[in-house]
């Protein structure tokens, strides 16, 4: 097998759903969205452990990623977050996806092609209520909800709305967050008063899971923390303060080994460009490892990794398939030693995405595919 992997520990993923339910009041659901190959993370294995580790549903953003679970034995209820084409209907009612819905022409056609399958399509009515990305307004939701009523095949098993600022700490994004959680309420009591049942009410996502307790309503779905990572470290701080016992591990480790070893004299450049050049006698390692694995490009110069407990920095441009690293203060490495680019402890993917001034969900998701996912249960 390849040098470079991503081990992923299901323990981890164990405690961090555990530590999600401490959390939650006696009932609330739990959905585990397992959308972008569950964040890179591999969307079969994670749906079917997380649901053995005992949450409710899983959720998906695309057609295809529902088809691979329910191709590969996933029989829980999979919620489709982002709209679909009318000509993926057909397909969403074949393998029984519950998808986010709000317009009489997506509804229209689901039920017409849930007629002629002769089955009934459960959906969830997304109400938009400042994310301003999908659903309709919390004005409307009570008229929609009674347009789905009149269709015989499908049926609102639930109400969603999503939250723009739920995992800032600012007090103006607190009182936004708020305020879309009282619209929500406003849909919700409106489509009651039409004498109908709103189904699985839910609003929360990580940042509210953490924050809100008022937001949990029927079923939270956050991602993030499944796979082990707060919104920030200012938000893991405050998280450490508020409820000092609650600890999430990363869930994911990128590994590579070396395969070369050289020294070269005083002056030599290396990688593309020439951008980098010794300014001594260095020892250098090759990584088989590059930006077509998920190793951005500027993460270089900046980048350290570690080698037998100590971090060395990456030398010159990360190349697609390759990299350099600058090996020459220590004596001890050899020829395929292990490399460890980040992990659940020491340097995590969070030092990562600071680096690059974006949020660890990015890189997550940003893993190609051809790195082999390693699952290990310890
Ligand atoms: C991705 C997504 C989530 C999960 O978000 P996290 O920030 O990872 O918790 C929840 N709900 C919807 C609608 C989403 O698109």
């Amino acid at each position: 097998m390849r040098a470079t992997k991503l081990i992923i520990n299901d323990k981890n993923l164990k405690n961090n759903i555990t530590a999600i339910k401490s959390l939650l009041k006696p009932g609330v659901k739990i959905c585990t969205p397992v959308k972008a190959n569950a964040y890179g993370h591999g969307a079969i294995h994670i749906a079917k452990k997380a649901l053995e580790y005992g949450v409710d549903m899983v959720s998906v953003a695309a057609v295809s990623e529902g088809k691979e679970l329910r191709e590969n034995g996933i029989t829980c209820t999979i919620l489709l977050f982002s709209l679909p084409l009318p000509e993926e209907c057909k397909e969403i009612v074949k393998l029984n996806l519950t998808p986010f819905i709000f317009d009489p022409e997506i509804i229209d056609i689901l039920d017409l092609e849930s007629e002629k399958a002769h089955t009934i399509t459960n959906i969830f009515l997304a109400i938009d209520t400042g994310m301003g990305r999908i659903g309709c307004t919390p004005e409307k939701a009570a008229e929609i909800a009674q347009y789905i009523e009149k269709k015989k095949n499908i049926k609102l098993s639930g109400c969603s709305t999503h939250c723009a600022v739920s995992d800032s700490l600012k007090d103006d994004d607190i009182s936004y967050t708020r305020d879309q959680f009282k619209k929500f309420e406003f849909a919700i009591a409106e489509i009651k008063k039409a004498g109908i049942n709103p189904g699985i009410c839910t609003a929360a996502s990580t940042g509210s899971t953490l924050q809100y307790p008022e937001a949990q309503f029927d079923m939270v779905r956050p991602g993030l923390i499944v796979y082990g990572y707060f919104p920030d470290d200012e938000f893991a701080n405050y998280m450490n303060k508020k409820h000092p016992d609650f600890k999430l591990t990363p869930i994911m480790s990128l590994v590579t080994q070396i395969t070369s070893i050289k020294t070269v004299s005083k002056g030599t450049s290396i990688s593309y460009g020439c951008t980098w050049h010794s300014d001594k006698e260095t020892k250098i390692a090759t990584l088989p490892i590059g930006y077509a694995d998920g190793l951005v490009r500027k993460l270089s110069p900046g980048l350290k990794v570690q080698i037998n407990g100590k971090y060395f920095p990456i030398v010159g441009r990360i190349c697609m398939d390759q990299c350099m690293v600058d090996i020459s203060s220590d004596n001890d490495i050899k020829r395929f030693d292990k490399v460890v680019i980040f992990s659940s402890n020491g340097q995590t993917l969070q030092t990562l995405a600071d680096k690059l001034g974006t949020i660890t969900y990015e890189l997550m998701c940003g893993i190609a595919p051809r790195v082999p996912r390693i699952y290990t249960a310890d």
